[in-house]
């Protein structure tokens, strides 16, 4: 497979790592999405992987229940911390070279977030892990991705997902949800679709970063994606 990018980051939620359980870590499941990432790595695209943290902790949900919305924020970047540890070890075990850099400074088990760093573990093959996210509360993970992505001049922000795409309605709840082959990211703000969140939405915006929203459930989307089919969702000028 040629990919059609140079670089790209792939954020993949939470919940995907979940799979079925619905919470915490499916091994079987991220053994599975690791060998995809480690096979479209080897097809010379430059890649940066983002761990949602959803299917441990949200901030906003624990919040609603009680307690500190900052320390459960906190709690969700950690999250995304113990994902990507679990990422890198199937990554590891699937043959490839990887390194965590965290926004969140935990020395022990990952690397400070340094962009040049990044850059240059990419150049050299590995495969880059950003954690906990922005390193931010009141943030998510997509929008530490979009900023990643931005940092590291990224040609192309994917984002994996459970849906086939961005709808105008929930398509898990609206039968006759209708699904964009291609959405603009002012469409996408003033029609207040889900999928992503607008923060990140408005920083590609900004920075005239493309989008593509694709269900990485399914076998051999990743490879489609990075060989430069046009599955899913594009969200774009
Ligand atoms: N989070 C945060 N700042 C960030 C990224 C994440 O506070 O920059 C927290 C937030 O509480 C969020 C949780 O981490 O709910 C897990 O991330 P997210 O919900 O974005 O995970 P995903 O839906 O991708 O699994």
């Amino acid at each position: 497979m040629k990919p059609a990018y140079r670089r790209v980051l792939l954020k993949i939620s939470g919940q995907r790592l979940a799979g079925e359980d619905g919470w915490g870590i499916n091994t079987a499941v991220i053994g599975r999405t690791a060998q995809e990432i480690v096979d479209v790595a080897q097809s010379g695209v430059q890649l940066a992987v983002v761990c949602g943290g959803g299917n441990i902790i949200r901030g906003i949900a624990a919040a609603a229940e009680g307690m500190s919305r900052t320390n459960a924020d906190y709690m969700g970047m950690l999250a995304g911390l113990i994902n990507s540890l679990a990422l890198q070890d199937a990554l590891e075990r699937a043959g490839a070279a990887s390194r965590v850099l965290s926004a969140l400074e935990i020395p022990s088990v990952a690397e400070p977030q340094i962009r040049r760093r990044a850059i240059r573990h990419l150049e050299k093959g590995r495969i880059v892990i950003f954690a906990g996210g922005t390193g931010n509360p009141f943030f998510t993970t997509d929008t530490g991705a979009a900023l990643r992505a931005m940092e590291i001049e990224a040609d192309l922000l994917l984002k994996g997902t459970r849906v086939d795409g961005v709808y105008d309605a929930d398509p898990e709840r609206v039968k006759e949800a209708k699904k964009y082959d291609e959405v603009s990211y002012k469409e996408f703000l003033t029609k207040n679709l889900k999928v992503m969140d607008a923060t990140a939405i408005s920083l590609c915006r900004d920075n005239a970063l493309g989008i593509r929203v694709f269900d990485i459930t399914e076998q051999g989307n990743l490879q489609r994606v990075i060989a430069g089919e046009a599955i899913g969702t594009r969200v774009g000028p």
